[in-house]
């Protein structure tokens, strides 16, 4: 999907409407929430979702692989790691229901990205604009570390969605996604440092130059640590509309 010229003048929050079959990213979409590609994967997040945690209990886990989610025109794409066993893996939709989301979203609704701070679930009317947000791996790995060979299994899923997408800017959140994205695009000799950006020359995958921006993950381990605070990670948004 190529933009068109139109689209950097879009400021409202567009909910999508109906399900095209022609409509490339969903077709991706659906072929990624059926895939059972990695064994050790496919049983851990059916396990977690027929186990359960305490406090969720009642609620019915999604349990499936989660695929990204966000505006289809979006000029920015985000990169995580892989769903949290009673995170996405319980709601389906990425950095939803867990404290990274709890980290993440307040700062895209702060910095415009988002129409609101909370994501609870799949029907809570979250609307990303002009940002779409994705993983490298879509199935909620064991200990939240899936093998590089479960990560090398699921990467054409990254690659078609940046294809399809064509992002302007791609935020990297995590040393892990900041390898994938260069493994991608056969980059070598950059370095993941927090707030560090590189320019991606054209390619098969992307039509036009990329940016590409560093970040820590929004986990507990980086937010509760003070690794990362409220305002770097504004800062990360803010640089994010300032490559656009
Ligand atoms: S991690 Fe990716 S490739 Fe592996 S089963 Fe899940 S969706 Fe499929």
């Amino acid at each position: 999907m190529i933009k068109n010229d139109g689209r950097a003048t879009r400021r409202f929050f567009i909910k999508p409407t109906g399900v095209s079959p022609l409509n490339p990213l969903d077709s991706l979409n659906q072929e990624i929430i059926e895939c059972r590609k990695c064994p050790r994967l496919v049983e851990w997040r059916e396990e977690v979702a027929r186990v359960k945690r305490k406090a969720h209990k009642d609620k019915e886990y999604w349990g499936k692989p989660v695929p990204g989610f966000g505006d289809p025109q979006a000029r920015v794409l985000v990169v995580g790691l892989a769903p949290g066993a009673h995170g996405s893996n319980r709601t389906g939709r990425q950095f939803t229901g867990d404290a990274s989301g709890g980290f993440l979203f307040p700062a895209l609704h702060r910095a415009g990205f988002a129409n609101q701070a909370e994501a609870e679930s799949r029907s809570d009317d979250l609307i990303l604009k002009d940002m779409y947000i994705t993983a490298s791996g879509r199935c909620a790995p064991p200990d939240n570390k899936p093998t590089p060979a479960e990560l090398n299994t699921c990467q054409p899923y990254l690659e078609r969605e940046i294809q399809i997408i064509q992002p302007k800017v791609i935020v990297c959140l995590g040393k892990i996604a900041f390898d994938r994205i260069l493994k991608i695009f056969a980059l070598r000799n950059l370095k993941f440092s927090h707030g560090a950006v590189y320019s991606i020359h054209p390619s098969s995958l992307s039509f036009h130059p990329l940016s590409l921006l560093c970040s820590y993950h929004p986990s507990q381990q980086n937010t509760l640590t003070g690794k990362l605070t409220v305002e770097m990670f504004d800062d990360i948004w803010k640089k994010a509309k300032s490559l656009l």
